[in-house]
Protein backbone atom coordinates (compact mmCIF):
# COMPACT_ATOMS: atom_id res chain seq x y z
CA UNK A 1 0.00 0.00 0.00
CA UNK A 2 1.38 3.37 -1.28
CA UNK A 3 -0.13 6.48 0.48
CA UNK A 4 -0.03 10.10 -0.30
CA UNK A 5 -1.13 11.70 2.49
CA UNK A 6 -5.20 11.59 2.15
CA UNK A 7 -5.29 9.01 -0.97
CA UNK A 8 -3.76 5.13 -0.98
CA UNK A 9 -2.52 4.23 -4.78
CA UNK A 10 -3.23 1.23 -5.38
CA UNK A 11 -4.18 -1.13 -8.64
CA UNK A 12 -7.98 -1.41 -8.80
CA UNK A 13 -10.09 -3.86 -10.96
CA UNK A 14 -12.92 -2.02 -13.09
CA UNK A 15 -15.79 -2.63 -10.73
CA UNK A 16 -13.94 -1.28 -7.96
CA UNK A 17 -13.08 1.78 -9.90
CA UNK A 18 -16.43 2.61 -11.24
CA UNK A 19 -16.98 2.21 -7.41
CA UNK A 20 -14.30 4.79 -6.68
CA UNK A 21 -15.41 7.51 -9.51
CA UNK A 22 -18.75 7.16 -7.97
CA UNK A 23 -17.57 7.63 -4.52
CA UNK A 24 -15.15 10.97 -5.08
CA UNK A 25 -18.34 12.21 -7.01
CA UNK A 26 -19.90 12.66 -3.89
CA UNK A 27 -16.94 14.23 -2.48
CA UNK A 28 -16.12 18.25 -3.21
CA UNK A 29 -13.84 19.06 -5.63
CA UNK A 30 -11.42 22.27 -5.69
CA UNK A 31 -12.42 25.09 -5.68
CA UNK A 32 -15.56 24.32 -4.01
CA UNK A 33 -16.25 26.78 -0.88
CA UNK A 34 -17.21 24.09 1.75
CA UNK A 35 -13.18 23.35 1.15
CA UNK A 36 -12.49 26.77 2.70
CA UNK A 37 -14.80 27.06 5.32
CA UNK A 38 -13.95 26.58 8.94
CA UNK A 39 -15.71 24.00 10.51
CA UNK A 40 -18.06 24.76 13.76
CA UNK A 41 -18.05 22.37 16.96
CA UNK A 42 -20.44 19.53 16.79
CA UNK A 43 -23.02 19.78 19.83
CA UNK A 44 -25.67 16.83 18.87
CA UNK A 45 -23.93 13.08 19.47
CA UNK A 46 -27.23 11.79 17.81
CA UNK A 47 -28.16 8.99 15.12
CA UNK A 48 -27.57 11.81 12.31
CA UNK A 49 -24.15 12.43 13.54
CA UNK A 50 -23.87 8.57 13.86
CA UNK A 51 -24.99 7.88 10.02
CA UNK A 52 -23.11 10.76 8.62
CA UNK A 53 -19.92 8.99 10.29
CA UNK A 54 -21.24 5.59 8.65
CA UNK A 55 -21.64 7.19 4.99
CA UNK A 56 -18.45 9.49 5.69
CA UNK A 57 -16.51 6.14 6.57
CA UNK A 58 -18.00 3.78 3.62
CA UNK A 59 -17.13 7.00 0.94
CA UNK A 60 -13.63 7.08 2.57
CA UNK A 61 -13.32 3.37 1.65
CA UNK A 62 -14.71 3.22 -1.12
CA UNK A 63 -12.85 6.06 -2.88
CA UNK A 64 -9.79 5.00 -1.63
CA UNK A 65 -8.57 7.24 1.03
CA UNK A 66 -6.85 7.13 4.37
CA UNK A 67 -8.85 9.52 6.03
CA UNK A 68 -12.06 12.49 5.19
CA UNK A 69 -13.18 15.48 6.96
CA UNK A 70 -17.25 16.52 6.90
CA UNK A 71 -16.28 19.46 5.01
CA UNK A 72 -15.33 17.61 1.98
CA UNK A 73 -19.07 16.10 2.30
CA UNK A 74 -19.97 19.76 2.61
CA UNK A 75 -21.21 19.58 6.45
CA UNK A 76 -19.13 22.40 8.10
CA UNK A 77 -18.83 20.70 11.17
CA UNK A 78 -15.45 19.65 13.27
CA UNK A 79 -15.41 15.54 12.30
CA UNK A 80 -13.52 13.41 10.53
CA UNK A 81 -13.09 9.66 9.79
CA UNK A 82 -9.67 8.11 9.61
CA UNK A 83 -7.07 5.08 9.48
CA UNK A 84 -5.49 5.14 13.54
CA UNK A 85 -3.60 2.54 12.08
CA UNK A 86 -3.48 -0.34 9.51
CA UNK A 87 -7.00 -1.73 9.26
CA UNK A 88 -8.46 0.11 11.77
CA UNK A 89 -11.04 2.71 10.70
CA UNK A 90 -12.43 5.45 13.31
CA UNK A 91 -14.14 8.75 13.58
CA UNK A 92 -13.02 11.97 15.53
CA UNK A 93 -15.05 14.98 16.67
CA UNK A 94 -14.20 18.32 17.87
CA UNK A 95 -10.47 16.87 17.47
CA UNK A 96 -7.35 19.13 19.01
CA UNK A 97 -3.77 18.24 18.79
CA UNK A 98 -2.59 17.87 22.57
CA UNK A 99 0.76 17.08 21.94
CA UNK A 100 2.91 17.64 18.78
CA UNK A 101 6.85 16.36 18.28
CA UNK A 102 9.05 18.56 17.29
CA UNK A 103 10.88 16.81 14.63
CA UNK A 104 8.98 17.32 11.15
CA UNK A 105 9.07 15.37 8.02
CA UNK A 106 8.42 16.49 4.62
CA UNK A 107 6.35 13.83 2.21
CA UNK A 108 4.01 13.79 -1.33
CA UNK A 109 0.29 14.57 -0.29
CA UNK A 110 -2.28 13.83 -2.47
CA UNK A 111 -6.33 15.12 -1.54
CA UNK A 112 -9.54 12.98 -2.21
CA UNK A 113 -11.03 17.09 -2.83
CA UNK A 114 -7.87 18.08 -5.18
CA UNK A 115 -7.98 14.75 -8.01
CA UNK A 116 -4.21 14.89 -9.69
CA UNK A 117 -2.16 16.70 -7.58
CA UNK A 118 0.67 15.76 -5.37
CA UNK A 119 2.62 18.77 -3.73
CA UNK A 120 4.92 18.23 -0.79
CA UNK A 121 3.95 19.20 2.80
CA UNK A 122 5.49 19.57 6.09
CA UNK A 123 4.08 17.87 8.95
CA UNK A 124 4.75 16.72 12.62
CA UNK A 125 6.00 13.18 12.44
CA UNK A 126 4.38 12.08 15.76
CA UNK A 127 0.84 13.45 16.87
CA UNK A 128 -0.75 12.74 19.61
CA UNK A 129 -5.11 13.07 18.98
CA UNK A 130 -7.81 13.79 21.62
CA UNK A 131 -11.53 14.22 20.78
CA UNK A 132 -14.61 12.13 21.48
CA UNK A 133 -15.72 9.13 19.20
CA UNK A 134 -19.26 9.24 17.45
CA UNK A 135 -20.68 8.29 20.82
CA UNK A 136 -19.77 10.90 22.85
CA UNK A 137 -16.63 8.87 24.51
CA UNK A 138 -13.66 10.34 25.11
CA UNK A 139 -11.03 9.10 22.77
CA UNK A 140 -7.15 9.64 22.37
CA UNK A 141 -4.65 8.59 19.52
CA UNK A 142 -0.73 8.56 19.62
CA UNK A 143 -0.05 8.38 16.12
CA UNK A 144 2.97 8.67 13.90
CA UNK A 145 4.52 8.19 10.44
CA UNK A 146 1.24 8.05 7.41
CA UNK A 147 -1.29 7.85 10.29
CA UNK A 148 0.36 11.30 12.07
CA UNK A 149 0.29 12.72 8.46
CA UNK A 150 -3.17 11.96 7.65
CA UNK A 151 -4.84 13.08 11.17
CA UNK A 152 -2.75 16.51 10.42
CA UNK A 153 -4.17 16.50 6.98
CA UNK A 154 -7.90 16.06 7.84
CA UNK A 155 -7.67 18.55 10.35
CA UNK A 156 -6.59 21.60 8.08
CA UNK A 157 -9.40 20.43 6.59
CA UNK A 158 -11.79 21.48 9.25
CA UNK A 159 -10.14 24.92 9.06
CA UNK A 160 -10.34 25.12 5.29
CA UNK A 161 -6.92 24.73 4.76
CA UNK A 162 -5.75 22.72 1.92
CA UNK A 163 -2.16 21.00 0.95
CA UNK A 164 -1.93 23.84 -1.21
CA UNK A 165 -1.76 26.38 1.25
CA UNK A 166 0.98 24.10 2.90
CA UNK A 167 3.73 23.70 -0.14
CA UNK A 168 6.72 25.08 -1.15
CA UNK A 169 5.63 28.37 -3.51
CA UNK A 170 7.03 26.17 -6.75
CA UNK A 171 4.73 23.26 -6.25
CA UNK A 172 1.77 25.81 -5.19
CA UNK A 173 2.44 27.32 -8.77
CA UNK A 174 2.18 24.44 -10.44
CA UNK A 175 -0.76 22.59 -8.91
CA UNK A 176 -2.37 25.99 -9.76
CA UNK A 177 -1.44 26.06 -13.29
CA UNK A 178 -2.90 22.31 -13.29
CA UNK A 179 -6.32 23.00 -11.31
CA UNK A 180 -7.33 25.63 -13.40
CA UNK A 181 -9.89 26.10 -15.34
CA UNK A 182 -9.34 25.73 -19.16
CA UNK A 183 -11.37 28.49 -20.74
CA UNK A 184 -12.69 27.54 -24.04
CA UNK A 185 -13.72 30.45 -26.72
CA UNK A 186 -15.99 28.80 -29.39
ZN1 LIG B 1 -7.78 16.34 1.63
Amino acid sequence: MDVDGQVIEEQLDPEREARRRLALAQIRQYPDVALRMKARPVEEFDDDLRSLVARMQRLMKEASGIGLAATQVGIIRRLFVFQPGEDEVAAIVNPEVAERSDETSVADEGCLSIQGVLVPVERSTEITLVGRNEEGEEVRYELDDIYARAAQHELDHLDGVLIIDRTTPEARREALSLLRPRIVLT
